[in-house]
């Protein structure tokens, strides 16, 4: 697990524009923030500056006690959900969460142990055995989850986890998310633009809207006081 602490973050790209400006945010340690805006404030600018797939232009980002302002994902040890899964369409439910631990060569005694863990929290059990063209958009989405989690990550970052799926399955994964968030108190930024989920979900909500932080704080605060 890991605090995550944004000092005056600033992305500008080549003309000039700012997609990110100037957004300082104290994540705590095994917190579940969510990241909400509408389309273009800069929620997946802001996540891929965190996760390490993007350069930042200007302040510091922090995680656990380690400075990483250049791009570079292997400097942390961050699971990033994204909407559309990235299954490896020719393995088994198993194998796709078994990836990350087959990478680091680790014993077949502690994959078996992990998978099913993971299996059983996401409720995947059954069907560790079948293919992802076989399971449902929230199963696969799940299979995502069990992957992060395997990894024992500091922190999960989820884009826009859910927007693929339909709205009963939105709820369920919900809910599926916040279970798994509790159990295994992983620090979590989580993008949507989606209200339901952004008051739901998190501990906290940061509210992005052109790039600027406009506020932070639990929905009580942001959306049932005067
Ligand atoms: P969101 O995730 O909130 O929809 P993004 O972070 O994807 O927003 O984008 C924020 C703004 O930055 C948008 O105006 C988008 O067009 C712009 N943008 C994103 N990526 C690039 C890029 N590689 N080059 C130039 N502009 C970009
Ligand atoms: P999102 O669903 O995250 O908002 P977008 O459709 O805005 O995604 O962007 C998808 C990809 O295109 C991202 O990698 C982003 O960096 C890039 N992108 C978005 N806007 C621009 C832009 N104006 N110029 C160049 N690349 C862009």
């Amino acid at each position: 697990m890991a605090a995550i602490t944004m000092r005056n973050i600033v992305k500008r790209y080549g003309d000039g524009f700012h997609a990110v400006d100037n957004v300082s945010l104290d994540i705590a340690d095994g917190e579940f923030i969510i990241l909400v805006g509408p389309s273009g404030c800069g929620k997946s600018t802001l996540l891929r500056m965190i996760v390490g797939l993007e350069d930042i232009t200007s302040g510091d980002m922090i995680i656990g006690d380690t400075r990483v302002n250049k791009k570079a994902p292997r400097d942390r040890n961050l699971a990033m959900v994204f909407q559309n899964y990235a299954l490896y369409p020719h393995l088994t439910v198993f194998e796709n969460i078994a990836f990350p631990l087959r990478l680091r060569k680790a014993p077949e005694e502690e994959i078996r142990e992990q998978v099913n863990n993971a299996a059983s929290l996401l409720q995947l059990t059954e069907h560790l055995e079948r293919r992802p063209a076989n399971l449902s958009g929230g199963q696969r989405q799940r299979v995502a989850m069990g992957r992060a989690i395997v990894r024992k990550a500091d922190a999960f970052l989820f884009d826009e986890p859910l927007s693929n799926l339909d709205a009963k399955l939105r709820g369920q994964m919900r809910t599926e998310i916040a279970r798994m968030q509790r159990r295994l108190g992983t620090t979590t930024v989580y993008v949507t633009h989606d209200q339901t989920e952004a008051m739901t979900l998190g501990d906290r909500i940061a509210v992005l809207r052109k790039g600027v932080l406009q506020q932070v704080g639990t929905a009580h605060q942001l959306y049932e006081e005067p």
